[in-house]
């Protein structure tokens, strides 16, 4: 695989960061996640926009511009011949030289990494067709889950709970309601009404829940932006997630509660092909 670091394209053996990069010792980045269908890039705008929100909010220098950012994810989606797959894109407040708790002089170099993975017919994943079982643990990260930051170990923690436990993935819970899932934002859907958690700092502001939540509205489908507790979930007609490498999945448990009857309901099979349809249309 040939991967991209500050400028460089190389075979990913000869990629280097320095052991003191802040992203390494103190999780000091950000990430995004772009998906490949047909060889391009869906959403590309979206994850830019939250890119530069992350990194003003941790008050990194952005060292690349939307165009750079463009032409290097396309130069690896052809270098690595991506038909299907994802590109991975993390920005770090580069190498101090040592270890420190301050930050480090305003000139220090960010660190910018990316790399693709190949996932050839994504979009046709057998897990769509039959769902995913979810448990749900308490939400125990920091406060800030609008900033996309590399510090992801809660996440990781919450989901091999989920595959100890026979399940697919996690839904994190604060206050007696759902917050969103390891890795994607979640939804249920009672009467018709597609239910999500409104935008705060308790959870990511998702770009596929952005555009599944407008092509909703213009499909006429009611949409409420509140959140909702487990035993509601459990109790819902349907559930799904969303997220840019999962695209819409429909959810048939919850804590071995069945949802529905137990099958992928109509609103999430019907959201995920509006999405793919028309992300694939727009795709650049
Ligand atoms: N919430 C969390 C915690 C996530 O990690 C992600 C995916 N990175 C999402 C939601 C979904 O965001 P997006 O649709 O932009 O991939």
């Amino acid at each position: 695989r040939i991967v991209y670091v500050n400028e460089d394209y190389l075979p990913e053996e000869e990629a280097r960061v320095s052991v003191f990069d802040r992203g390494f010792v103190m999780a000091d980045g950000v990430y995004e996640v772009v998906s490949v269908l047909d060889g391009k890039l869906i959403d590309f705008d979206g994850h830019q926009a939250r890119l530069k929100r992350s990194l003003e909010a941790l008050q990194i220098r952005n060292p690349l511009s939307d165009e750079d950012y463009l032409a290097a994810m396309r130069k690896l989606v052809e270098d690595n011949d991506i038909t299907d797959g994802t590109i991975y894109l993390q920005v770090t407040r580069g190498n101090p030289g040592d270890r420190d708790f301050a930050f480090p002089p305003e000139d220090t170099q960010p660190t910018v990494v990316m790399f693709t993975q190949s996932k050839p017919g994504m979009a046709d994943s057998p897990a769509a067709k039959t769902g995913w079982k979810i448990i749900t643990t308490e939400d125990q990260r920091w406060a800030r889950r609008d900033i996309k930051t590399v510090q992801l170990l809660f996440p990781s923690l919450a989901k091999m709970e989920a595959k100890a436990k026979g399940a697919d993935d996690a839904w994190l819970v604060e206050d007696g309601k759902v917050t969103e899932g390891t890795s994607n934002n979640a939804y249920i859907v009672k009467n018709g009404t597609i239910i999500t958690r409104e935008l705060s700092s308790d959870i990511l502001h998702g770009i596929t829940r952005a555009a599944v939540l407008r092509f909703a509205r213009e499909a006429q489908m009611k949409v409420e932006e509140r959140s909702f507790t487990v035993a509601e979930a459990q109790d819902a007609d349907e559930a799904f997630v969303t997220s840019a490498s999962a695209f819409v999945m429909p959810i048939v448990a919850i804590d071995g509660a069945q949802i529905g009857d137990g099958k992928v309901g109509s609103v999430a099979r019907r959201l995920r092909e509006i999405y793919l349809d028309e992300s694939r249309k727009a795709a650049i």
